[in-house]
């Protein structure tokens, strides 16, 4: 327990891409590279479940390397509830105003449980719950992640919950789940997070079967704006499916879930050794000194969501060999139902060579996502449900 609680120090980062000094609480840098910790060597036959199931985000590079991470106590503020009342999702500029975390230089004030009242359980992942809840004084409502220690510790993913967190608590992005702030107590560990009102985006996927191209294409674009943020801050996810994407109260996407819990409940993918559908062929080469791989891992899964938002399957589904064999070759096939548009935009993602799949800037701009997304609109805001060219495509 001793390490846990070590980690658990608070210390202040500054964040490189912001306009100001953003002060949250993270944990001291952990030894280990990431991607050291979170090898996928011989992913086929000798990783363990957890680490087939979740292949979490890695920073490329390490921001600030050359500051001291200072050990200043600071106190995080939630955004006030009017703030979160009025939040425009769309405006990036008004969603950092409101939501800016304010440096407090005196009387650090630390969370704790006593300050939530906890409402109804959201969703059970493999090291804890997530509840609803209400910060007292401000009445902002988030969500509460507890995490079990000494299930983390039989997990063996300390390391994994510290850096992740590290890295979720600089990240603020509308299509990016927020991570407020955290605490723990001599059990558990609470992360205090966005609340995601429509919840898995995986289950809408599930009810819906397919989604409509519009809806699809809104996705992918709030998708490729999300990872092109990541990317500039030099962190690559690895792990997009729509398992770890939620949904916000506007029909918003959130991309969730950066690694430090694994996914086991049943209404997920059925195999405990996790999908191998959205790996891209050059991580499936294994740890080999020679293999390595960049943020272009992000692009090829971004062409298999795009097959699966509107296929409804993923395009390399079968058993595990077959899956895997299908990948390294890059043999898929489109279903006619969808468009050449969008059968053109998965083609130039799924691409062998990382460095010749479109670039994000160039999704954003494809013939597919220009259709249907109009500047500035979110699938939210289509309260119709579908524009007229698409009510005679789908
Ligand atoms: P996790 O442990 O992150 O897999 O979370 C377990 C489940 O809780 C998820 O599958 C969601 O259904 C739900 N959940 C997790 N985080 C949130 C959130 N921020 N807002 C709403 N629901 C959530």
């Amino acid at each position: 327990m001793d390490t846990l609680e070590s980690a658990f120090e608070r210390v202040t980062v500054t964040d490189e891409n912001e306009d100001q000094i953003v002060t949250t609480t993270t944990y001291h840098k952990a030894k280990g590279s990431l991607s050291a910790a979170m090898s996928i060597s011989g992913l086929g036959s000798s990783t363990t479940a957890a680490n087939r199931m979740k292949l979490p985000l890695q920073k490329l590079q390490q921001p600030n390397t050359s500051k001291p991470l200072s050990t200043t106590i600071t106190k995080v503020t939630l955004p006030s509830q009017a703030a979160q009342q009025q939040r425009s999702s769309d405006d990036t500029s008004s969603h950092r105003r409101t939501e800016s975390l304010y440096i407090q230089p005196t009387a650090p004030r630390q969370f704790h449980l006593g300050m939530f009242e906890v409402g109804k359980p959201l969703g059970k992942g493999k090291f804890g719950r997530v509840y609803l809840a209400k910060e007292r004084s401000s009445g902002f409502i988030c969500a509460l992640k507890v995490l079990h220690k000494h299930e983390i510790q039989q997990g063996k993913v300390e390391k994994q919950v510290r850096r992740e967190i590290e890295i979720q608590s600089n990240l603020a992005h509308p299509n990016i789940l927020r991570l407020y702030g955290h605490f723990h107590d001599a059990k558990r560990i609470f992360l205090i997070l966005e609340f995601a009102g429509k919840g898995e985006l995986y289950k809408h996927l599930r009810r819906e079967q397919r989604f409509p191209e519009w809806k699809a294409a809104q996705y992918i674009a709030q998708m490729a704006a999300a990872l092109k943020y990541l990317h500039k801050k030099h962190v690559m996810h690895r792990d997009i499916k729509p398992e770890n994407i939620l949904v916000g109260i506007h029909g918003e996407i959130k991309i969730s879930d950066f690694g430090w819990s694994v996914h086991a409940p049943n209404n997920r993918r059925a195999t405990m050794c996790g999908t191998l559908d959205y790996l891209p062929p050059e991580m499936l080469k294994g740890g080999s000194k020679d293999n390595f791989y960049n943020e272009k891992v992000d692009l090829w899964s971004l062409g298999v969501l795009t097959y699966e938002f509107l296929v409804g399957e993923a395009p390399f589904e079968d058993t595990q060999i077959m899956t895997q064999r299908k990948i390294a070759r890059g043999e898929y096939t489109v279903p006619n139902f969808v468009s050449s548009e969008a059968r053109d935009l998965i083609k130039r993602l799924l691409v062998l060579d990382p460095e010749k799949r479109i670039p994000l800037e160039d999704v954003e701009r494809h013939p597919w996502i220009i259709k249907h997304c109009v500047k500035g609109e979110r699938a939210y805001q289509r309260s119709s449900g579908r524009s007229s060219d698409d009510r005679e495509e789908n």
